[in-house]
């Protein structure tokens, strides 16, 4: 059914053409047109006529054709909204036959009409008539016998002559690209990339430009950076006598446009067609406001600009690019941060697998912490730090990590886990310290006595072979492909003062150490939103301290052995109070059940039996009578800051003197003290009343004044519920969103990982919550305690500093509702810093 359509609209600059009814392609040409460039006589399909030409109503083929010239060949190309997306193929040299060929061959030459006619005979058979590429193959040359065999194989094929009417022919074109749009597959794969499920394809009808016959003709692209430095330079292909993307097509007779060792250059052939294009791509820099790869033809020595898209580009191109526009004026700051994807920056400030590598996978898992490092495998902590201290680079591989693991955890390049989800221990600490990480890698055995790896597949890795985990992807890999380093460049430092200016959320980090804190400075963190203490205890020589101090019978001994602590943790936090230079510091008071510091194999309990001189059946009553059946539930936090109240008593005394002594020759230090795991009001009073009467003690002892700030982790549901009592007592509340999460869905954050893949895939969580934050259910009760708190005591600082502080949607939630800031892992910052400055854009 032939019907009149007024929606083929030939693109002029005032023609209504829009990204939203025309597609990209389209919009990208009228701009061309606009800058007066040449570019040949195009007319565009909206999204509607396409539609309708997809259900079989074909526009008036006649009154399209009379848009162009007298005997013009046509090609068609695809033009969606977003031009990822993908879309048909272009197809080219559209209205040629038997009869063009003879005038073709006249003003081009035979060689040139044939090589055209062969072309599209050919593209035709494959896009229009689904014939089978490979039955081209053999059809040889551009020869005589090339064209001749290409239309005898359409013909015995199709049963048919091959149409001769450039209307038929056009219209066939239009069809299968608009169907093949429509196709399931395509359909699904544009979905993948974040297409809208009524995404629409507009196409653009273009005349063609030869490129072929007379004089200098041929095709290529031209950009003006490098697509992966994103530094300037003139870079792109050039291929006398071709068409299309001929050029790009993995022909090594394609040169380079400028020093070309192998032939001359473009510069060399046509200095002044090179000359124009250069002065074409710099005007389309400027007004279209990117970087873009001009494709061109040049015929008989005259250039065309064919289609102009953006460049494509590395993460770190991508930021260059951003910066450099926003440098010379030709876009904002607030415009470059904008157009780099948060997610962009992780793969910077990372070493990554090259993405050209090869990638031999042998399993997978969650990407838990980002980057890729190789080594051999090693199954113990010990070990890593063997390996660390013989220079050979290691990947712990665990069961799964617990606090005894963070010196191997140090000593290995990357870690490797069977069990564990995205906040559990090894990604963590994996992210805090920036080591690539993959837990919760079930679909591979752990044979850990055996000390190997069961595939899948069947195939075995053992002790010390070398693999690669992508911690980026989720991803173990066999050997060691090419790596990419970081690359943290004076754009990526410009690009982060300006997100710095924009945000009005503040990022902290969490860091337990002085490296840490140092990464969070370099990475310009407004503090430290959680220091974890307990981690300090895993240094050599504490652990020891630590036991002893567990096994201690009585209040007064346990004294005496935390007096032995004391200094050592006093030390710890002056560092982090000098590096952060005044910043606010929030240090978490210890919090994990103490049996997590006790030996669990029969060696090390008979070690600790002999360090304590205590007889080894005592050493395992013991432990056994401290073994809970849910230790996350179970004596920790504030619990045994009430229970044992000696931990938090020394913990309060080490930061007021380190408060004292770092304050005595820097910037004044204001510390946050912050109480984990509470769930009632009392525990707040309770230990409120200690701290403050060992800051008392110490102002007298030491003769000098401090101020600090006491506050509370909101990590059990029951403490947002009962935020308005709680928040009396606190300048502060942070919500732990890690423990929040697996209290509010009883799930347990160290075995989700198990299934949490089933249920994502079957629909049942959108995300895994303890990755994005599930704003509907954890959300609820962050912005009720959130709101109960500040009703009670308002000025209360905000926060969240569980891991969802550095998740860019997150984010958006704590923005919204109204926090002051999100505390993240270092590593994280400018991730976090980037995402929020784009809220507040
Ligand atoms: C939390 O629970 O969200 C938190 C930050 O603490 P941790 O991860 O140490 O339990
Ligand atoms: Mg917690």
């Amino acid at each position: 059914a032939v019907q009149n359509n007024p929606d083929t609209t030939l693109v002029t600059p005032t023609a209504a053409i829009a990204n939203a009814t025309h597609g990209g392609r389209a919009k990208c040409l009228q701009r061309l047109t606009r800058l007066d460039l040449p570019v040949p006589r195009t007319v565009a399909l909206s999204f509607d006529t396409v539609h309708r030409i997809a259900q079989g109503q074909l526009p008036d083929m006649t009154a399209l054709l009379a848009q162009f010239p007298d005997g013009a060949l046509l090609c068609v190309r695809p033009s969606s909204e977003d031009p990822d997306w993908g879309g048909p193929g272009a197809v080219l040299n559209i209205g040629m036959n038997d009869a063009r060929f003879e005038t073709l061959s006249k003003t081009l030459g035979r060689d040139a009409a044939r090589a055209i006619y062969t072309r599209f005979v050919q593209s035709y058979a494959i896009n229009v008539a689904r014939l089978d590429p490979d039955m081209f193959d053999d059809v040889v040359g551009e020869g005589r016998e090339g064209l001749v065999a290409s239309l005898r194989a359409y013909e015995a094929e199709t049963e048919e002559p091959f149409p001769m009417d450039p209307a038929v022919q056009l219209s066939g074109v239009l069809q299968s690209m608009a169907r093949a749009w429509e196709g399931t597959s395509a359909r699904l794969l544009r979905q993948a990339k974040g297409a809208p499920a009524d995404a629409g394809l507009g196409l653009v009808v273009q005349q063609m430009i030869f490129g072929l016959g007379n004089g200098q003709s041929g095709s290529g692209v031209l950009q003006l950076v490098d697509s992966a430095t994103g530094l300037p330079q003139i870079t792109g292909r050039y291929l006398s006598q071709s068409q299309g993307r001929d050029a790009l097509e993995g022909d090594a007779a394609a040169l380079f446009l400028t020093h070309d060792p192998r032939g001359p250059s473009l510069e060399e052939l046509a200095p002044e067609a090179f000359a124009e294009l250069k002065r074409h791509a710099a005007l389309m820099r400027q007004r279209l406001r990117e970087e873009m790869q001009v494709e061109f033809a040049l015929e008989n020595g005259s250039v065309h600009i064919l289609d102009g898209v953006r460049v494509a580009r590395s993460s770190r191109a991508t930021v260059r690019i951003a910066v450099r526009l926003a440098d010379e004026g030709i876009i904002s700051h607030e415009e470059a941060l904008m157009r780099v994807p948060p997610r962009t920056l992780t793969e910077l400030l990372h070493r990554q697998v090259d993405p050209r590598a090869p990638r031999d996978v042998i399993g997978s898992g969650i990407a838990a912490s980002p980057g890729a490092a190789t080594g051999r495998i090693v199954f113990s902590s010990t070990e890593a730090q063997a390996s660390a201290s013989r220079g050979e680079p290691c990947i712990l591989v665990r069961r799964e990590t617990s606090p005894e693991d963070i010196r191997g955890m140090h000593a290995a390049q990357a870690v490797l886990t069977e069990r564990g989800g995205i906040t559990s221990h090894a990604a963590v600490i994996g992210r805090g310290i920036g080591l690539p990480c993959v837990v919760g890698a079930s679909n591979m055995r752990f044979n850990l006595l055996k000390k190997q790896i069961i595939a899948k597949d069947g195939r075995i890795l053992s002790d010390g072979d070398i693999i690669t985990v992508d911690g980026s992807r989720g991803q173990v890999l066999v050997g060691a492909p090419d790596m990419q380093e970081a690359a943290q460049d004076d754009a990526f430092q410009r690009l982060m003062e300006w997100a710095y200016d924009a945000c009005d959320i503040g990022i902290r980090a969490n860091a337990d150490t002085p490296a840490d804190a140092q990464t969070a400075r370099n990475f310009n963190a407004q503090g430290i939103g959680l220091c974890r203490t307990e981690h300090m205890f895993f240094e050599p020589g504490r652990l020891t301290v630590m036991r002893e101090m567990i096994f201690a019978e009585t209040g007064e001994d346990r004294r005496a052995v935390l007096e032995r602590l004391l200094p050592m943790q006093r030390e710890d936090f002056t560092q982090l109070f000098r590096i952060m230079e005044g910043k606010p510091v929030c240090i978490r008071l210890f919090d994990p059940p103490l049996h997590e510091f006790l030996p669990a194999d029969r060696a090390g309990q008979r070690a600790l039996a002999e360090a304590l001189n205590l007889p080894l059946s005592d050493v395992t009553r013991r432990i056994e009578a401290m073994s809970e059946y849910n230790p996350m539930l179970g004596l920790r936090g504030v619990r045994l800051g009430v229970t044992v109240p000696e931990i938090y008593e020394m913990q309060a005394r080490a930061i007021f003197e380190a408060t004292i002594d770092a304050s005595a020759d820097g910037d004044p230090v204001v510390p946050e003290i912050m109480i984990p795991l509470v769930s009632a009001r009392r525990e707040v009073e309770l230990i409120k009343a200690s701290v403050d009467a060992v800051a008392a003690a110490v102002r007298v002892e030491r003769d000098s004044d401090f101020n600090f700030r006491l506050g509370v982790m909101v990590e059990t549901p029951r403490a947002a519920l009962r935020a308005a009592e709680i928040a009396p007592h606190c300048a502060f509340l942070s919500f732990g969103t890690n423990d929040l999460t697996q209290m509010t869905y009883g799930l347990s954050r160290d075995d989700a990982g198990r299934f949490m893949s089933d249920y994502v895939q079957q629909g049942v969580f959108p995300e895994d919550p303890f990755h994005s934050l599930d704003t509907d259910g954890v959300g609820e009760l962050l912005t009720l305690g959130a709101t109960r708190g500040r009703a009670a005591q308002p000025g209360i600082t905000l926060s969240i500093c569980g891991e969802h502080g550095g998740n860019p949607e997150s984010i958006a939630f704590c923005r919204d509702a109204g926090f002051d800031y999100v505390s993240c892992s270092p590593f994280r910052v400018p991730v976090a810093r980037l995402a929020a400055a784009q809220l507040a854009i």
